[in-house]
């Protein structure tokens, strides 16, 4: 702060140089993983929570990088979303994505919903309708299995806009899902305007639901709400049973965390599928 004075100051902006350097570095690193296949598509089971059942799955981009081991999206979407780059990583992750929930269904599991994470830029991309349908078409994947994730705070953002985008990609026959829900500045008058069917309970609500009377009556409130609007309720990183328990007496219907599994690679989640089918 302030009164530690100049000589914080000044280090204070040799780090800022300093970073700025490191993420040219990081973005052209990226540019490259890019080019060279090496980022991933993990999956994260989506459970109905009374029977623990999957029903679909999220699909959540990595970086394998063949020195620095595995790199999480936490550490390189901002910089992708800020440099441009997440629109062609976001169109190969729903690529990937849809093209494993095919391969899926061929192969005989019970059809699954995959849903695939929107970024502020992808979602205002002009060409973004054409492209999701071009990739439906390309990967034989029917719309309903596809659901696309958008934060709140990108719909918040421009609400008419957003209206509009949400109409144009529903029409293509797609699910619409309001991620991280709670955290933004929701206006509840505006979410009746949104053609979604799903909404995420942020985890940071999630985490504390069973000893913070504030985030229990928060998550409580989004299950009604959603329940009165009709909307499916995801509840995320669900890590405890007595968190699974609380959310499921409170009629939440779906939920995904590390309780269920952690994001896997393709094949082991393939693994979940057959264990499910089998018995
Ligand atoms: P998100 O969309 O909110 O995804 C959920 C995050 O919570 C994932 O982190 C997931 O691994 C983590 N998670 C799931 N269950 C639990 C749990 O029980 N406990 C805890 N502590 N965490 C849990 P991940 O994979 O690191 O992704 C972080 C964020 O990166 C995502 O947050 C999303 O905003 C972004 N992201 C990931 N993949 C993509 C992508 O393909 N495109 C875009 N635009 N963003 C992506
Ligand atoms: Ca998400
Ligand atoms: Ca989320
Ligand atoms: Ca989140």
């Amino acid at each position: 702060a302030k009164e530690l004075g100049r000589d914080n100051y000044r280090f204070y902006t040799a780090g800022l140089n300093e970073r700025a350097s490191e993420l040219l570095a990081l973005e052209g690193a990226l540019r490259q993983a890019v080019d060279k296949n090496h980022l991933v598509v993990y999956f994260q089971p989506q459970v109905e929570l009374a029977s623990r059942r999957i029903i679909g799955a999220e699909a959540l981009v990595r970086w394998q990088h063949p020195e620095n081991g595995m790199i999480s999206p936490v550490d390189f979407i901002p910089m992708a979303e800020e440099t441009g780059l997440i629109v062609s990583i976001g169109e190969w992750v729903l690529r990937q994505s849809c093209l494993q929930a095919r391969q899926w269904q061929v192969a005989g599991y019970p059809p699954m919903r995959i849903s695939v994470n929107m970024s502020a830029r992808q979602f205002r991309q002009k060409d973004l309708v054409p492209m999701v349908r071009r990739i439906l078409q390309e990967t034989g994947l029917s719309p309903e299995y596809l659901d696309l994730e958008i934060t709140e705070s990108i719909l918040m953002n421009d609400v008419d806009g957003a209206v509009e985008r949400l109409v144009e990609l529903h029409s293509l026959g797609i699910q619409l899902s309001i991620d991280d829900f709670g955290t933004g500045y929701s206006s509840l008058a505006y979410l009746k305007k949104f053609p979604i069917q799903y909404l995420k309970i942020d985890r940071s609500f999630v985490r504390d639901v069973i000893i913070d009377p504030n985030d229990a009556a928060i998550a409580t409130a989004v299950i009604d709400l959603a329940r009165n609007m009709n909307l499916n309720v995801i509840a995320e990183g669900i890590e405890q049973q007595d968190q699974h328990q609380f959310l499921l007496d409170r009629g939440c219907g779906y939920g995904q965390g590390y309780l269920f599994s952690r994001p896997i690679p393709a094949h082991e989640f393939e693994q979940l599928l057959v264990r499910q089918q089998g018995v």
